[in-house]
């Protein structure tokens, strides 16, 4: 059925356009756009027509999901897969998006068999086979390289989840090793919760240390907004991670300074 997979989404594209000048400020806004070739820009540009296709945002808590926001939103999302595919984020459909941080409310029983009652204010969650949440007023100010990417974050925690629970753990390609992968991430995962505890300043979100998950959600979001941190901190994540997005962000950067240069000299 690939043919009728590629009808489609040239049907959707033919159909389907983004304003010039608000696909200009979303690139503008964000650093790792900014430095995307022209070449990536029409891809990304194409991923994203079809990423607001399939899914559906809406506000929540008062909040009027704007043009700019969606496409934002859409534009994040859609770095993570820009060499992979938009497949990636199938089987599910909506995205929540609340003015600021939204309470996550569930229960857990302890130990001792007593029901606690949570209240938690949260910037993002994914749901397994179910809805990313967003708070806007952390993913607006995105882009600036300070390594924190709430959009990033969950849509990373959607890719781990192809495969079942959220563990670190995605479906990798035929190309890559799993064992490379697990000795690479559970190193790393392991140096790191160390560090950690020890009460060390991180360089990387200390968030990484909660859980596997959150270690592969956390260097995602370096990866592609400090990938210079995430590279000299973890190597060999870094390497495993270029092989699974397919992308190497240091070498773009490199490159779009290089380009700078030439046209300043
Ligand atoms: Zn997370």
């Amino acid at each position: 059925m690939a043919w009728f997979r590629d009808w489609r989404r040239k049907r959707v594209l033919r159909r389907s356009a983004i304003d010039d000048d608000l696909w200009r400020r979303v690139i503008e806004r964000h650093g790792f756009l900014r430095v995307l070739s022209q070449d990536e820009r029409v891809r990304l540009r194409d991923q994203v027509l079809l990423f607001l296709h399939e899914k559906s945002m809406h506000g929540a808590g008062g909040l009027v999901v704007r043009d700019d926001m969606r496409v934002a939103i859409a534009a994040q999302a859609c770095m993570l897969i820009l060499n992979l595919d938009i497949d990636y984020y199938r089987g599910w459909a909506d995205i929540i998006v609340y003015p600021d941080e939204f309470v996550a409310e569930y229960e857990y029983t302890d130990d001792d068999g007593v029901v606690h009652a949570v209240r938690e204010p949260m910037t993002g969650e994914s749901w397994l086979a179910g809805p990313v949440i967003l708070s806007w007023a952390d993913a607006e100010g995105a882009g600036q390289a300070t390594g924190y990417n709430v959009v990033m974050h969950e849509f990373a925690h959607k890719i781990d989840m192809l495969n079942g629970d959220a563990n670190g753990y995605p479906p990798l390609h035929a190309d890559m090793d799993r064992r490379e992968w697990v000795r690479a991430f559970t190193q790393a995962y392991e140096d790191f919760s160390a560090a950690v505890e020890r009460g060390e300043g991180t360089a990387i979100d200390s968030y990484a240390a909660e859980h596997p998950s959150e270690f592969f959600a956390v260097m995602s979001e370096t990866f592609f907004d400090l990938p210079t941190v995430a590279q000299a901190q973890y190597p060999q994540v870094y390497a495993q991670l270029a092989r699974f997005y397919r992308q190497d962000p240091v070498a773009r950067l490199r490159q779009a300074g290089n380009l700078v240069q030439a046209h300043g000299g």
